[in-house]
């Protein structure tokens, strides 16, 4: 086969996996037109080595090295989806996002394909460096990585619209409600007394104590103290 019969084929297969899973991904309850459409168009393959490229398209969470996973293309769909969904039934704009824990930079990808300015912080110095760089290779613009602990969340850029927190929390930092506007929402999963995660979606009001709705359960690696 010659090299542009064999890159038109690299381009079609690319195509149909990235259908099936937009299709998958509307069975498992994800409504969004948008939402879809970015989880076609954002490249996973490119947020994953090489060697497992081919799977990009799986609906399954992947190893991106340092013992973490890149995130399952379902949770990243469902915690996207309940971003628009709460700031659109309070009328509240989403446009700047922090999100803790950068990891492979996927996530951030798929909230700046929507539109967002993201803000994301990862405690493992290579994971922040590779994403920093994948960015760049992509020409993303609209996302800031910064290699620090996201206990604190990020001091000065506040306040948020949305806090997507993607490792599991024990305990809910509350710096990090904190930097949210009152009405912004965190999104992330708690880890519950049975040990058991949950994905919670966490809204700071004005005058009352914080909102919390449980959605699903969920698997993400665990949300841990200092950098690395
Ligand atoms: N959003 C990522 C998911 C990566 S897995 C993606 O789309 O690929 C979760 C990431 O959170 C890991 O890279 C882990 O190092 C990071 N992490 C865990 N605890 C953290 C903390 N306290 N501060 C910043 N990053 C953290």
């Amino acid at each position: 086969m010659n090299m542009e019969a064999r890159i038109r084929g690299i381009g079609m297969t690319s195509m149909r996996t990235r259908t099936r899973l937009a299709e998958r991904l509307r069975v498992a309850g994800i409504g969004s037109e948008c939402v879809l459409a970015a989880m076609q168009q954002v490249p996973r393959h490119m947020f994953v080595d090489e060697a497992i490229a081919s799977r990009a398209y799986d609906d399954c969470s992947l190893p991106i090295g340092s013992g973490q996973t890149i995130s399952q293309p379902y949770v990243v769909a469902k915690m996207t989806q309940l971003a628009i969904e709460r700031t659109l039934e309070a009328d509240q704009p989403l446009q700047r996002v922090l999100e803790i824990g950068t990891g492979s930079g996927y996530q951030a990808a798929v909230l700046a394909h929507l539109g967002c300015r993201v803000y994301s912080l990862e405690r493992i110095r290579t994971l922040a460096h590779r994403a920093s760089d994948r960015f760049r290779t992509l020409g993303q613009r609209a996302i800031s990585v910064r290699y620090a602990n996201g206990y604190d969340g990020w001091q000065g850029e506040g306040p948020f619209d949305v806090v997507m927190v993607t490792a599991a929390m024990q305990q809910v930092p509350t710096q990090l409600i904190e930097q949210l506007r009152v009405g912004g929402v965190l999104i992330g999963p708690l880890v519950g007394d049975d040990e058991r995660q949950q994905l919670m979606v966490i809204t700071r009001r004005e005058e009352a104590e914080p909102l919390v709705e449980t959605i699903e359960a969920v698997r993400f690696v665990p949300f841990l103290e200092g950098t690395c």
